[in-house]
């Protein structure tokens, strides 16, 4: 079978990628090894609520224009998140208080490049501040404080500044609806998306790939270029065989894939009304999860537990996930009965997943200019998106992922034009 184009993965990134592509009158095919496109965005539904659960991405991070206009475009409502925050600290739910534990923040050095661990020894903080500062780090970007590049954190942060980063939207009728807006209008354009398809491999040579994969109906695939939007992990570990291998391997082996696990809990009630009737986030340093939201404004009795980093390997799995996360809860709240109100729990595994082998990218000490790497194409043949390619500072996030996807069409539209 022979296109113009073939698109690996149909995440946010590779679904834009392809839809810009097939647009532009080309014949393009997108691979998928899952049996749904959206990759990280997914959507499931509890009998509990008519509220969407997410099991991967939640939030529009800030104002990022292109995703703005595609969820105008798409016609799906929106609405912010606010309301008050609280902390549980010394066995006592209050509002928090910060202090200065995150003035540190605002010294970041781009130069020298440094690990996040190594610019907090330089400072002379208490031991609590360090610890809560390197904590909302690693929780934020799923990165180990020993690794994460303040150089990085610095350049996401100018970034962020840009579109407000610090506002928080959701889609009201779920994040799923976006890649399915994406894959109509691929399909709309003459595109074809192939579910369950496992890319196997990938041989090249300049102006012509072929990819194979484990779906017999379609095994052998060429065209003059691909675009490769699997995600980091997928990349690092090898299962995805490109020969020969490209000039910008080392950009991948550079970058980081961090960790990160979220729960998502129904109950029948608002329980925490008493306590905050707006509440939007409760954090509750020293257990884990220790970060937790919910869907404030909307009334929807669902809560979510969040653990980013290292601190992943203490949140066990199954049932005990489960327990441990309402015992959290029920010690903040000091309620023994929530196990009677809960009416759904929802979690997925993203670092056993086999097709994202993590949460989402940041940059180590030293890997600052990976993805400017990685976004440069291999001789106009082999072009990497993903959002562990974006080269504007929005790492982990599907504004970077849309944005890298934009790219990738883009660079191949100057080529062939
Ligand atoms: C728990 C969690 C919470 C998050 N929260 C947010 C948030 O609130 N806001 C935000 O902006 N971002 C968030 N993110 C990050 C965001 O989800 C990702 O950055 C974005 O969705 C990545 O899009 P992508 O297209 O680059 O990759 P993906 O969505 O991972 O797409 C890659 C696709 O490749 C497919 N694939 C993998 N291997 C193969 C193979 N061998 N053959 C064929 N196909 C393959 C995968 O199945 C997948 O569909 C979160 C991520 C996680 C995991």
């Amino acid at each position: 079978m022979n296109f113009d184009t073939i698109v690996l993965g149909a995440g946010v990134a590779g679904l834009a990628a392809g839809r810009s592509l097939a647009e532009a009158g080309q014949r393009v095919a997108i691979l998928e090894a899952r049996d749904r496109v959206g990759g990280r965005i997914f959507t499931t539904h509890s009998p509990g609520t008519d509220y969407p659960i997410e099991l991967g991405a939640e939030f529009v991070h800030g104002c990022p224009p292109e995703l703005l206009q595609l969820i105008e475009e798409a016609g799906l409502p929106i609405y912010e998140r606010d309301g008050r925050a609280l902390c549980f600290e010394n066995g006592r739910l209050e509002d928090c208080s910060f202090g200065d534990a995150f003035h540190v923040l605002d010294e970041l050095p781009a130069s020298p490049d440094m690990t996040f661990a190594e610019f907090l020894a330089t400072k002379t903080l208490p031991e609590e501040t360090a610890q809560r500062t390197a904590s909302y780090v690693e929780g934020f970007n799923a990165a180990d404080a020993q690794r994460i590049g303040t150089a990085s954190l610095l350049k996401q942060q100018q970034a962020e500044e840009e579109i407000e980063g610090d506002r928080g939207f959701c889609i009201r009728n779920g994040y799923e609806n976006l890649p399915l807006y994406l894959a109509k209008r691929f399909r709309e354009a003459g595109g074809e998306i192939y579910l369950q398809t496992l890319v196997e491999n990938i041989t090249w040579k300049p102006g012509h790939v072929t990819v194979h994969t484990g779906n017999p109906a379609v095994s052998q695939l060429s065209a003059p270029r691909v675009v490769i939007a699997l995600p980091l992990g997928v990349l690092q570990s090898g299962s995805v065989r490109i020969a020969p291998a490209v000039g910008t391997q080392s950009a991948i082996d550079k970058l980081a894939m961090g960790t990160a696990a979220r729960i998502t809990m129904v109950f029948r009630e608002r329980f925490w009304l008493d306590a905050a009737p707006d509440l939007s986030f409760l954090f509750s340093r020293e257990q884990i999860p220790a970060t937790w939201w919910t869907v404030s404004p909307d009334p929807a009795p669902v809560l979510t537990g969040w653990v980013g980093g290292p601190r992943v390997h203490q949140l066990p799995s199954g049932e005990a996930r489960k327990n441990q996360a309402l015992a959290v809860l029920q010690r903040a709240f000091s309620r023994s009965d929530l196990a009677e109100l809960l009416v759904s729990w929802h979690t997925h595994d993203w670092q056993d997943d086999p097709f994202s082998r993590g949460a989402y990218s940041y940059a180590p000490k030293g890997a600052l200019q990976a993805s400017s790497e990685l976004a440069q194409p291999n001789d106009n043949t082999i072009y990497f998106a993903g959002e562990h390619t974006d080269i504007t500072g929005h790492w982990g996030t599907v504004h970077g992922a849309l944005r890298s996807g934009l790219r990738a069409a883009t660079q191949i539209l100057s080529q062939v034009s």
